[in-house]
């Protein structure tokens, strides 16, 4: 093993636990990393992707679970950051008895980790794992979840979007301009909804039906999919890949915000920093998609529709106070939210937050 990855097992970067899991007969190789369990139960999904080894994967866990005590940190929400991942290949290595032994290390856990689906997973895997553990969310409504999240998402960005519309000075998006890209389940929701609130919207998809679907249904004005970024208007919206706003892409915008659901979607901290040098008003990824996380904290204290979307409606005000933050102090909107989350942490560590991992905890075993 390399210097380096002796130094990440020396020091977990201020992760409270990371547990390595290694199961001789199924082949389960995987990393659960519990960044914080300040503000309740460490929650995040399980990644299943082909590292190149186990310092890759170690590495990304910690990364991932302390982005998950974060966005639960700025979404308000009674929640720690955790995540697994699961080194193989999801097309090829997936199977019951290497799921069944990953849910018998989350159980070990004792619900201080609870584990979701993530990149490389999904509800079918996390049944599976629910055969050995109670500590999953995340799962399909006839397994007692609160099924898709992508209307909660999509909703919760709405909520940006009009928070940067207002401090740009507009109270209302009509006559907005909004360039989706990326028309898939949260970018279709959030085309509705914008077409709802009066909005002019553009967008594209890789797959040309759902273009036109998104053409006939909701009027989206559709354009080529390398001009997605450049389209002339007030928000430019990614809501399909990571890593789009870049050394390349930045200097093509011709937008005054940008605000999506994607994940991490600043190729690296400092293109945050370009941005707001350039005046672009960037709307932090993980505070903006809140919703997802914010309709599985629901299903842990009780689902209800209505109550995750009026949650999802707090990402307004969230959002507002970042802006805030960032214009009063200077710094790019990405840093405001990093720190706003780390200062909810560190007031909270130490006070305890028994109450809400009982009742989480407690609703979690219902499920
Ligand atoms: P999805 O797979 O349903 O939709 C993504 C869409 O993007 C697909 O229709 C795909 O064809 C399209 N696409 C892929 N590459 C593209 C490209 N180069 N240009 C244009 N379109 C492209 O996924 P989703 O659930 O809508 O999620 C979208 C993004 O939001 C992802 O980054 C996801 O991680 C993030 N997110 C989703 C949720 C949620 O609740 N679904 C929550 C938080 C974050």
């Amino acid at each position: 093993m390399a210097p380096e990855q002796y130094r990440l097992f020396d020091d977990l970067d201020g992760h409270e636990q990371v547990v390595a899991c290694a199961d001789e007969r199924s082949g389960l190789r995987a990393y659960i990393a519990i960044h914080s369990t300040a503000l309740g139960p460490s929650l995040g999904g399980t990644r299943f992707h082909p590292y190149p080894d186990s310092g890759a994967a170690l590495r990304d866990a910690l990364n991932l679970a302390r982005g998950m005590s974060y966005k639960a940190a700025i979404a308000g929400l009674g929640l720690g950051g955790g995540k697994a991942v699961i080194i193989g290949d999801a097309k090829k290595d997936k199977t019951e008895e290497l799921f069944r032994a990953f849910g018998r290390y989350v159980d070990s856990l004792n619900g201080l980790y609870i584990t979701a689906e993530d990149i490389g997973t999904g509800t079918e895997d996390m049944e599976i794992v629910h055969h050995e553990t109670r500590w999953v969310t995340g799962l399909p409504p006839e397994s007692g979840g609160g099924g898709d999240p992508s209307p909660v998402t999509a909703f919760g960005t709405l909520q940006g979007i009009k928070a940067a519309v207002q401090h740009l000075g507009n109270d209302s998006l009509k006559g907005q301009s909004v360039a989706i890209q990326g028309l898939g389940s949260v970018g279709f929701n959030l085309a509705r909804f914008l077409r709802d609130e009066g909005a002019k919207v553009f967008g594209t998809d890789i797959d040309p039906e759902t273009n036109a679907r998104a053409r006939e249904e909701l009027g989206v004005e559709i354009v080529p999919l390398d001009e997605i970024l450049e389209v002339e208007c007030d928000v430019v919206a990614p809501c399909a890949l990571g890593a789009v706003i870049n050394d390349e892409s930045i200097p093509k915008l011709r937008c005054r915000i940008v605000a999506g659901a994607a994940n991490n979607q600043l190729k690296e901290d400092r293109h945050g920093q370009e941005l707001h040098d350039r005046g672009i008003l960037y709307a932090p990824d993980y505070v903006i998609n809140a919703g997802g996380l914010i309709n599985v904290y629901n299903e842990l204290v009780g689902y209800n529709r209505e109550v995750a979307m009026r949650m999802a409606r707090g990402i307004f005000g969230n959002m507002a106070r970042l802006f805030e933050i960032s214009r009063a102090q200077s710094i790019p909107t990405y840093l405001a939210a990093d720190r706003l989350a780390e200062e909810r942490i560190a007031r909270v560590k130490g006070i305890g937050s028994k109450h809400w991992v009982r009742t989480v905890r407690r609703r979690a075993a219902e499920l």
